[in-house]
């Protein structure tokens, strides 16, 4: 081995050791990751922490070095009508680092990331001595809950146009109406980030178990998709005319997060939406403290849709996050109109179920779950896996949530009276002789009151 391949290997061994327990991922890809990580090595850039923050700039608002604003983002520049403004919560560090955008509701029924992406503005969070309080940040967290408020209020996926906002980046400043608003998303919002952590759930009718997405060959989007810190990775560029892949075109280090199902604000995955966003701010060196790490990582570039072959209401014996033996029952069609029959449906190979169908409802080759098939690691798995559901316990679902105030802590009263006037005076008889005993008594007076 030359000198220079020596260095190399013994400059990197955190990451030699994460690529060992991936999964799935063919090794064509994995050597077109590792080139793509090998070459980035020397481009990353070196935040200047000796000169203190300059002021942040947003849709021509100003931002101080430690402080904290929000601000009205209208998604359309209109002058009659609804311009559809936004809140966009800006937290600017004291000291520089990078510039992290934290999206949600791009999808108007996806409520998770709206209600994370709302928690994280909160004092909870941003106050003096909290994970995001501006006076301990190096860099600038833009927090930006809901890109489509008039899906978000109709519950329903599309703007009113009826066209996918996550189908229309980088749109057009002339173009539809969800066109002109993925334009103005895409150059005031996203441009100037050199992060975007995207907040999804799955779609109508389907449960998506806490995971993340992202292109592993972009480097900045690899780094976060691992600091993110659960098991699920997806190796994805993402759907065309998506912000996340416009996004990576631009060089921005983008990763979709996806928990839980549409109109429901899930708490599992609220929670794990926001143990990843930190852990990616810590990882980034953004905020004080050490990012936490899963035990191991499920690098996935593929998948099985297990899919019904008959119509009617399927009995899902499993859920998000189930691991599965080849050949398993994982549930039974009935239909209502002949209900002494019924189909199992089996699983095609073992795995993890990232996905599961929500809605009963089915013909044939509805999906009712998405499998990762599992080859290999599967002991590790199996130490993950909650005991008595078989499903897998993703990283920061357990655990208290950090933002519960103090006084949602049950106070639980006990009566009573202390033996002897003081807390540990019927101790202290047992050990003190009886020539003490005065003394004893001298100090039950002095603890009365
Ligand atoms: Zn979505």
């Amino acid at each position: 081995m030359s000198e220079k391949g020596k260095k190399k290997k013994e400059s990197r061994p955190k990451r030699s050791k994460t690529l060992k327990v991936s999964n799935q991922i063919p090794p064509k890809r994995r050597r077109e990751i590792e080139r793509a990580l090998d070459a980035h090595e020397s481009s990353r850039p070196d935040w200047d922490r000796l000169t203190g923050a300059k002021q942040h700039r947003f849709f021509g608002k100003r931002i101080k070095p430690g402080s904290i604003r929000q601000i009205e983002f209208p998604l359309l520049d209109v002058k009659l009508g609804d311009s559809w403004p936004t809140p966009v919560t800006i937290i600017h560090g004291r000291r520089p680092g990078p510039t992290i955008t934290i999206t949600g509701g791009v999808h108007g029924d996806e409520m998770v990331g709206q209600v994370a992406a709302s928690l994280l503005s909160q004092n909870v969070f941003t106050g003096p001595g909290r994970p995001l309080d501006p006076e301990m940040m190096a860099g600038t967290v833009r927090l930006a809950p809901v890109l489509n408020p008039p899906g978000s209020t109709r519950q329903l996926r599309y703007f009113p146009d009826g066209r996918d906002l996550n189908r229309e980046f980088p749109g057009s400043e002339a173009g539809s109406t969800t066109g002109r608003v993925a334009h103005r998303v895409l150059n005031d919002l996203i441009s100037g980030s050199d992060f975007l952590l995207d907040l999804h759930t799955a779609a109508r009718g389907r449960d998506n178990l806490p995971q993340v997405r992202a292109d592993l060959a972009h480097p900045p989007s690899n780094r976060v998709a691992r600091a993110f810190g659960i098991e699920v990775i997806l190796d994805s560029k993402g759907p065309k005319g998506s912000m996340r892949r416009t996004a990576v075109d631009l060089g921005i280090g983008s990763l979709t997060y996806e928990g839980g199902g549409a109109n429901l604000a899930d708490h599992e995955a609220v929670q794990i939406a926001i143990y990843g966003v930190l852990n990616v701010l810590r990882s980034l060196h953004m905020i004080p403290g050490n990012a936490a790490r899963p035990k191991f990582r499920l690098l996935a570039s593929g998948s099985t849709w297990v899919r019904a072959e008959e119509g009617g209401l399927v009995d899902l014996f499993i859920g998000r996050g189930s691991f599965v033996k080849t050949g398993e029952v994982i549930g039974r069609i009935v239909d209502p109109l002949r209900p002494s029959e019924s189909v199992d449906i089996i699983a095609p190979s073992r795995g993890i179920f990232i996905c599961t169908a929500n809605n009963p409802i089915v013909t044939p080759g509805t999906p009712v779950g998405h499998l990762l098939p599992v080859t290999r690691g599967v002991k590790l798995i199996r130490k993950g896996l909650d005991k008595n559901t078989n499903r897998l316990i993703v990283s920061g679902s357990t655990g208290e949530p950090i933002w519960r105030e103090d006084f949602e802590v049950e106070e639980i009263m006990i009566e009573g009276e202390w033996s002897g006037g003081a807390v540990d005076a019927e101790w202290q008889r047992d050990w003190v002789n009886e020539s003490d005993k005065e003394h004893v008594e001298a100090a039950e007076e002095e603890d009365a009151d």
